[in-house]
């Protein structure tokens, strides 16, 4: 393993939820947590972790539901640790598609077991931002660093939420073809939250305002009328 595998806690409880991570992380693992559906849903989508430890019990989204929706575009190994130890919650969640269940109280070597296995059964791993990782993209005065997760025009920081700097590096990452609408909205708040487009003009509008000398006429993001939007190649 040429890197640390990054693993998505989703729970509710914080006291869990920080055991859980905790114990990833002094195994070598690097941990991002979730703490609802909806949130666990968009960055599935837009983070592509090696795997997700998932509760069932959500405030805003069963997670069955969580399960079954990753599974109709992700193959990304799902353990669920949940509360409920009833066998038809474990068949229905295995149904659904989980990789495994692991019942609470669990101990420590167990979920760490449970984890490598899982990882190792991961074989082509399905992510459409799984694209070449370059650290830059530069574009006339525009600067993005992945890493630092940060934006320049010139010497200038340009301050982004974290949905635009999002949207901003996937359309970056994917510079010279045309995204659709479609695409972004999955991709950003997850296939389960597709509903207009409403709100990503209203991002995009935000981004314009940041980015652009002349919002009314881009230079960065280009707009494909009825389409999409899309950024010129890297220079
Ligand atoms: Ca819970």
């Amino acid at each position: 393993m040429d890197y640390a595998s990054r693993i998505l806690v989703v729970e509710d409880e914080h006291g869990i939820s920080d055991f859980i991570g905790t114990i990833l992380k002094a195994n070598g693992y690097d941990v991002e947590k979730a703490v609802n559906g909806k949130e666990a849903l968009m960055m599935i989508a837009s983070h592509c972790p090696d795997a997700v430890v998932l509760d069932l019990g959500l405030p805003d989204i069963d997670g069955q539901k969580i399960i079954a929706s990753v599974r109709e575009w992700s193959s990304v190994p799902i353990l669920v640790v949940s509360a409920r130890t009833h066998e038809r919650d474990k068949i229905t969640a295995f149904e659904l598609g989980a990789d495994d269940y692991i019942t609470k109280p669990f101990s420590t070597g167990e979920l760490i077991a449970r984890i490598k296995t899982a990882l190792r059964h991961v074989k082509a791993k399905e992510c459409a931002l799984e694209i070449a990782q370059k650290p830059r993209y530069r574009l006339k005065l525009l600067t993005i660093d992945y890493e630092k997760r940060r934006v320049w025009i010139g010497s200038e920081d340009v301050h982004l939420t974290q949905i635009e700097y999002r949207i901003v590096e996937l359309l970056s990452r994917n510079a010279g073809r045309v995204m659709t609408y479609d695409t972004i909205m999955k991709q950003i708040w997850g296939p389960a939250v597709v509903q207009d487009h409403q709100v990503l003009r209203v991002n995009m509008a935000n981004i314009r305002r940041k980015l652009e000398q002349n919002p009314a006429e881009p230079v960065y993001i280009r707009t494909e009328i009825g389409v999409g939007y899309w950024m010129a190649e890297d220079e």
